[in-house]
């Protein structure tokens, strides 16, 4: 499939936002679910070509957003995404992912490490479009107090009163007690941990610990970045 670049935007410290138009018409994905690009370089670094975004608009929204940090010390791919003009193409294929809700009444722990809110933007636009009463705490760390779709998320916690935001900035972390604030019964939400490969691993053995079985465990990986943020 080929996308084309039809806007950019600045998220909030050094994130930014790149919509683009389909070349297949209908194409759809659930919230929660990712995409693999391919973007051709001259000379690209040891990291290549290819790269996994989560498709962080939701499907209502009808075109694919990908949201993204652009470091000072940035790979190739990351330039050459950063360069790219509007009107500028971009091929991408797989669409994938079971980070997804299957249940929309049911009850949620989102805990989301810095970029690793993508999926969440999608799923809770989802939910709030499907006229679902939002049952969740998001749990969201981040480097600083820059967070990425604060303003979209408050906009619905705001129209869902169980729908609750806890912002942990470094060096504070998310712990278990934090995770057991969030639910106060372990056996009921259904929790999902999105964020830096390093950091989903560690969380996983945590809750893991704390007798939080694989079928109420959903965890999506974002490798490349560092963890602590
Ligand atoms: C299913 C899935 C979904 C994902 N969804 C998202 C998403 O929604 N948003 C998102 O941002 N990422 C997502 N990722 C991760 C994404 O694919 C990249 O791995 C990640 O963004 C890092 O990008 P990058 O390697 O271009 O590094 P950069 O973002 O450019 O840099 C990250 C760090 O690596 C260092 N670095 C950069 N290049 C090199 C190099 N050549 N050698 C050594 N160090 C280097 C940088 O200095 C920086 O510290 C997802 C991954 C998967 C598998």
């Amino acid at each position: 499939m080929i996308l084309t670049l039809i806007g950019r935007h600045s998220e909030a410290g050094d994130a930014a936002s790149f919509i683009f138009r389909a070349d297949q018409p209908g194409f759809t994905w659930r919230a929660g679910q990712f995409l693999h690009y391919i973007l051709s370089r001259e000379n690209p670094d040891d990291r290549g070509i290819e790269r996994w975004f989560t498709v962080s608009s939701a499907p209502f929204e009808g075109q694919v957003m990908l949201t993204t940090r652009l470091v000072e010390r940035r790979s190739t791919f990351k330039a050459a995404l950063d360069a790219l003009a509007i009107g500028a193409t971009i091929d991408a294929d797989g669409l994938e992912g079971d980070f997804v809700v299957d249940d929309p009444n049911a009850e949620f722990v989102f805990i989301a490490g810095g970029i690793g809110i993508t999926p969440y933007r999608s799923i809770l636009l989802d939910l709030d479009h499907g006229g679902a009463d939002i049952n969740a705490t998001l749990l969201y760390a981040n480097r600083t107090k820059d967070f990425v779709f604060k303003e979209e998320l408050e906009a619905l916690a705001v129209r869902h009163k169980n729908f609750r935001i806890r912002y942990v900035v470094d060096p504070e972390t998310i712990d278990e007690a934090a995770i057991r604030e969030a639910a106060p019964d372990l056996a009921r939400p259904i929790f999902y941990i999105s964020g830096p490969e390093p950091m989903v691993e560690s969380f996983e053995k945590m809750m893991r610990g704390m007798g939080i079985p694989d079928a109420r465990l959903k965890r999506d990986y974002f490798p490349g970045y560092r963890w602590p943020l």
